[in-house]
C-alpha cells in the first residue's frame, strides 16, 4: 500500500492512497493544474485514479474538485450533506452587503408608502404592521433579486460531476480491493469525516485524520492499529493567540469544531494513541500559526515519553510540494 501526500496545510489538501489494484485521491484542495503537476512530480499517474473521496466541503479540500473529476472522468464519493453543501457552494449567488440590504428595504418601504398612503393612514396599528410588512417585502425582493440577477444565470452547471457516490460515516464501503471506513470528525462543516483505508490483500491500514477540533472517542477507536497515520497538527497555541487572525477566527480554530493544535496532537499521541504506526505524518499545518519544527518537536516529545513508541517515525507533510510516497 502507498500513501502520497500531494499537499497538506491550510492552503490545500490532497493525498493519494493506493493498494495493489485501486488508487484513490482524498480531497482535491488545489487547482486541477497544480494537482496534475504534483502527481507528475510524485510519479502518481492521474489516469490510474479510480475515484476521488471528499472529507468535507471547505475550499482547502475541494478547490480543484469539479475540474479534476471532469477531466479524469472518475466518480466522487461524498456524504450526502457534504455533497449538498458543496453544490450550494458551487452555485453562484449575488451577495448583498448589510448596508445595501438596508437601503433596499428603505426603498421598498418608500415605494410602498407612496402607493398605499391612504390605506396606511386608515390602518390604526401601523407600527407593527408596517414593520413586519417591510421585512416580508424585503425578504421576498432579496430572493427575487438573487434569482433574476444576471450573475446568477448559470451557463454551465459548475457542480456537475461524472458520477457521485454517497457513503455514510461509520459504514464501511469498498472501491476495488480497498476497504474504506469513514469516521465522523468534530469540525465546522456539513458532515466532516476522516478515513481508514485497508487493503484486502495486504492487511495494511492507513488513516487520514485532519480538520478536527479535538480527538473524540470514535476517532480514537478509528485510529487503532494504523500503519500509516496522517494526523493534523495545525497550530501552535501561542502563535495562534499572538498571531494576526481576527478574534473570531482564533476562536473558531481553537473551538471543539476547529483544528488540532500541536499540543492537542501531542496529548493524543502521549495518552490515547496505541503506537502501532510505522509512520506518523503530521499534516494540515497552518502557515501563519505554526512552524514545522514546533509541530515535529511536540509530536516527537509526546512519543518519546512512551518508550514503546520508538518504532514510530514522525514525518512532516508539506504545503508546497508532495512528500516522497510512503510504501508499506
Ligand atoms: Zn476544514
Ligand atoms: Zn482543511
Amino acid at each position: 500500500m502507498r500513501m502520497t501526500v500531494l499537499a497538506s496545510g491550510s492552503k490545500g489538501n490532497s493525498t493519494v492512497i493506493a493498494s495493489a489494484e485501486t488508487r484513490v485521491l482524498v480531497d482535491a484542495g488545489l487547482s486541477c493544474r497544480e494537482l496534475m503537476k504534483r502527481m507528475a512530480i510524485a510519479n502518481e499517474d492521474p489516469s490510474a485514479l479510480d475515484a476521488i473521496l471528499i472529507t468535507h466541503e471547505h475550499t482547502d479540500h475541494v478547490a480543484g474538485l469539479a475540474v479534476l473529476a471532469r477531466r479524469l472522468r472518475i466518480p466522487v464519493y461524498f456524504t450526502e450533506p457534504t455533497h449538498r453543501a458543496w453544490v450550494r457552494q458551487m452555485t453562484p449567488r449575488t451577495a448583498m452587503t448589510y448596508a445595501k440590504w438596508l437601503e433596499h428595504v428603505q426603498k421598498e418601504k418608500e415605494a410602498r408608502a407612496a402607493q398605499d398612503t391612504v390605506e396606511t393612514a386608515q390602518t390604526a396599528d401601523t407600527g407593527l404592521c408596517e414593520l413586519s410588512g417591510s421585512i416580508q417585502i424585503a425578504a421576498a425582493s432579496a430572493e427575487g433579486e438573487d434569482e433574476d440577477a444576471p450573475e446568477a444565470t448559470i451557463k454551465r452547471d459548475p457542480a456537475s460531476l461524472p458520477a457521485v457516490e454517497y457513503f455514510q460515516p461509520g459504514t464501511n464501503f469498498s472501491i476495488g480491493d480497498l476497504s474504506i471506513t469513514p469516521f465522523t470528525t468534530p469540525h465546522d462543516a456539513a458532515d466532516p469525516c476522516g478515513f481508514v483505508f485497508e487493503s484486502a490483500t495486504e492487511s495494511i491500514r492507513m488513516a487520514i485524520a485532519t480538520d478536527l477540533g479535538y480527538v473524540p472517542p470514535n476517532v480514537k477507536r478509528a485510529l487503532e492499529r494504523i500503519d500509516v497515520l496522517l494526523l493534523e497538527s495545525n497550530h501552535d497555541l501561542e502563535m495562534l493567540k499572538d498571531g494576526p487572525y481576527p478574534w473570531a477566527v482564533k476562536q473558531r480554530v481553537l473551538s471543539r469544531v476547529g483544528h488540532l493544535s500541536n499540543h492537542a496532537t501531542g496529548e493524543f499521541l502521549a495518552r490515547d494513541y496505541d503506537g502501532s504506526a510505522t509512520y506518523i505524518v503530521l499534516g494540515h499545518l497552518s502557515e501563519t500559526n505554526n512552524v514545522p519544527e514546533l509541530a515535529l518537536l511536540s509530536a516527537e516529545e509526546a512519543i518519546r515519553e512512551r518508550g514503546r513508541l520508538l518504532g514510530n517515525r514522525v514525518m512532516l507533510a508539506q504545503q508546497n510540494a508532495p512528500i516522497a510516497p510512503i510504501c508499506l
